[in-house]
């Protein structure tokens, strides 16, 4: 396995910039693509969240969203799950229901 290996964001909503890409819009979790629940434990499937494998998940805690941002919520929980230091620790892996 690599070292920390990173993740994607999921968003809640999406759109099409000016070159094409998809973006995230909307609310805006952290994913790692192959898994199919969010870093916070959210079910993508049920949550409806859609994958953007393209676009990294870099947002830190000090981020402020400006009127150019298309996503208005990032998930603090997923946040502090990509900063954690020593990545090491992130195998806990969430029970299924
Ligand atoms: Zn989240």
């Amino acid at each position: 396995m690599r070292r920390g290996s990173a993740a994607s964001v999921a968003a809640s909503s999406e759109w099409i910039a000016e070159d094409g890409v998809r973006q995230p819009g909307g609310e805006a979790h952290a994913w790692r693509p192959g898994t199919n629940q969010t870093l916070c434990g959210l079910a993508l499937s049920r949550t409806r969240l859609r994958r953007f494998p393209h676009v990294p998940f870099d947002f830190r805690a000090s981020d402020v969203l400006t009127e150019q941002d298309r996503i208005g919520y990032i998930c603090p929980r997923c946040v502090a799950a990509t900063s954690r230091r020593g990545e090491r620790n992130w195998t806990r892996t969430a029970p299924r229901p």
